[in-house]
């Protein structure tokens, strides 16, 4: 789609009262067309989310990569999809620290959430010391080969979000020439893994956007949408957003 994607992450926060935050974006997406919008709510508000909006896309943070089992407190991917999730967001930094997810874990997962019907956005990106050692470029690039899943097939399932870990929640994000020069990169390995079909996968960037750098961000190389944490968590500050986009 050649649509700018803006997927809001609300983390671990949201109770039933954040529901009429979901409503307002999604009764306000209907006069932005040219952008398409999504949520991911927790977990324990994916049903209510659903329910509540009709015409963005609602997804999980995480899912299992097992189908069913002993799992106690984890979700699987068609205990998401049932819930009401169209997508699952695999390999956030913060559960490859909280977690210690590996490269191969959430390659599982994805392979989870596509097998359960979903859509998958897989999230890469370096720490501020790779970056200062000059290792931002194949910290990713590892990230990549491990963790997404291969098959030309997949592609149009896939989405990856470049979240460069010292850019969430600091306020701080990379130059546009910086995030174009790793969209790039990006793009290049996804060439190089999914073929033709590589061309026409949506990369996302993640870290500090906000309606007032969203449209700068946006507009870098390769960049098709946003992942926006905290800016998601009011329809203000995401419908801010949302219009710099469309
Ligand atoms: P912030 O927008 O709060 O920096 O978070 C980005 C992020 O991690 C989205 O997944």
């Amino acid at each position: 789609s050649e649509r700018p994607y803006i997927v809001g992450n609300w983390k671990m926060h949201g109770t039933r009262a954040m529901l009429a935050e979901a409503r307002a974006i999604d009764r306000a997406a209907e006069r932005l067309i040219k952008v398409e919008v999504a949520l991911a709510p927790p977990f324990t508000l994916i049903h209510a989310c659903r329910k509540e909006a009709t015409l963005i896309g609602i997804g999980a943070q995480d899912v299992h990569p097992a189908d069913g089992g002993a799992h106690t407190g984890d979700v699987s991917a068609a205990m998401a999809k049932d819930a009401g999730a169209g997508f699952a967001i695999v390999g956030h930094s913060e559960r490859r620290a909280d977690h210690k997810e590996s490269n191969a874990l959430v390659k599982q997962k994805a392979e989870a959430a596509i097998e359960a019907g979903m859509n998958v956005i897989v999230c890469v990106g370096e720490t501020e010391d790779q970056r200062d050692e000059g290792k931002a470029e194949d910290v990713v690039a590892r990230q990549l080969a491990g963790s997404v899943p291969t098959g030309e097939e997949l592609a149009e399932k896939i989405t990856v979000a470049y979240e460069p870990v010292w850019a969430i929640g600091t306020g701080r994000t990379p130059t546009v020439d910086d995030i174009g020069t790793m969209h790039r990169h990006i793009r290049g390995k996804l060439v190089d893994m999914f073929g033709e079909a590589g061309e026409a996968m949506r990369i996302l960037y993640g870290g500090s956007v906000k309606p007032d750098n969203a449209a700068e961000l946006l507009a870098a190389d390769e960049v098709g949408g946003a992942l926006v944490g905290g800016a998601s968590l009011t329809a203000e500050s995401f419908l801010g957003i949302i219009v710099a986009a469309a």
